[in-house]
């Protein structure tokens, strides 16, 4: 399965129908620009990633690019924004080291990936540089549902709350940011820009770009002014925030190429409306899979509803000795990476920004071929 897509006069290019959760689908629209640009930017006869990161016309581009960023989110001026490298797993490192601070952070665990961020934490505070409290964890339900609010063990005057608003691997989204009285500390990876939200409820954002932004590791932070200046001694000054800041990203080199990307993706998530445009799209797709899912007694997610992912969603099918044929009947009908992550088994379709509606419609047209084949 193959579908057209023709942008702008352009001849129709095959794109096939691509779940990936990351490095995932990018737009169509954007790839195409960029192999545009390629050889020869804004006809200087030079790739962008060929220039100097100080030359006045590639600082056009961040500054494009974060205004952009800036006015798709609404972030507020009291935010600092940074374009940095490591992806999102270097900032589960940076954020004690920027901000433990010799106090107490919580840490909410819903899934594998706030798993990691509370295990790397723990690190720093075994070397003394403060202390790493559980609030709670999923792990008892397999992470298909957050635990109750009653049940949380919080710090009062932690130095932050961290949790993982959309756990990739499980599917499983924190939609409505917990209410705490501390700096809240969230991983967006998987779900920036996938839907509005109100930036000033966050002490910091922070999302590596293999999603819903550009190619894998850039990371973007979004971090409020109070909470620079407090890094540890040990902190590597690549990783300090505030130094950053000072740097405006650029301390060293940065990916300058993966930065350009996601501006180019800013562009193009501005063209369809935005922010608010792109959401009510992201539900339509969400709520066709699950329906189909919910639907059948061949398919089944586990998620407590109202957590429920609107960017990755995990499904497994009555019998489990049909997911090989499944996956390979999938791929055979041109829809790729379907299969779960290792630790979850199953399969998962990701659906992210730059997956097209139609493409869910030709997963669930496939899934119900095979469920009448199979079921
Ligand atoms: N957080 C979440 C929610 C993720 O999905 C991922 C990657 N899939 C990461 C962090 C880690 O990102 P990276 O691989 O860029 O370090």
């Amino acid at each position: 399965m193959t579908t057209d897509i023709t942008t702008d006069n352009k001849a129709a290019v095959h794109r096939v129908p691509n779940f990936s959760a990351g490095p995932a689908t990018l737009p169509t629209e954007v790839l195409q620009r960029a192999q545009d640009e390629l050889l020869d930017w804004q006809g200087r006869g030079v790739s962008v990633m060929e220039v100097s990161h100080r030359s006045k016309e590639y600082l056009a581009i961040t500054e494009k690019a974060e205004a952009k960023l800036r006015s798709l989110m609404q972030i507020p001026d009291n935010y600092k924004v940074l374009f940095l490298q490591g992806g999102g797993s270097l900032q589960f490192s940076a954020i004690p080291l920027n901000l433990l601070n010799g106090k107490r952070a919580d840490y909410l665990t819903t899934g594998t990936w706030s798993a990691k961020a509370i295990k790397e934490a723990q690190r720093y505070a075994k070397l003394g540089l403060g202390e790493v409290n559980l609030v709670a964890t999923g792990k008892d339900h397999n992470f298909t549902d957050v635990p109750a609010r009653s049940s949380w063990n919080t710090t009062k005057d932690a130095a932050y709350f961290h949790y993982c608003a959309n756990e990739t691997i499980h599917g499983l989204q924190i939609f409505e940011p917990p209410q705490v009285d501390v700096p809240l500390i969230v991983d967006m990876s998987s779900c920036i820009l996938s839907q509005p939200i109100d930036v000033s409820k966050f002490g910091m954002i922070y999302a590596g770009a293999q999603k819903n932004i550009g190619p894998a590791g850039l990371v973007i932070i979004i971090i409020r002014e109070d909470l620079l200046g407090q890094a540890s001694d040990w902190c590597p000054l690549l990783l300090n925030y505030e130094h950053q800041v000072e740097k405006e990203s650029m301390s060293n080199t940065p990916a300058t190429y993966s930065w350009y990307l996601a501006g180019l993706v800013f562009d193009w998530l501005e063209e369809q409306g935005g922010v608010e445009a792109i959401g009510k799209i992201n539900q339509q797709k969400a709520a066709l899979l699950y329906d189909a899912i919910d639907n059948s007694e061949f398919y089944h997610n586990a998620i407590a509803p109202e957590y429920r992912s609107i960017m990755n969603v995990p499904f497994t099918l009555a019998d489990s000795t049909l997911d090989k044929v499944f996956l390979e009947e999938s791929e055979q009908a041109g829809l790729l990476s379907l299969k779960g992550h290792r630790e979850v088994g199953g399969m998962r379709a990701s659906i992210y920004n730059a997956v097209p509606l139609q493409w869910v419609q030709l997963l669930v047209d496939f899934m119900k071929a095979f469920e009448k084949k199979y079921g």
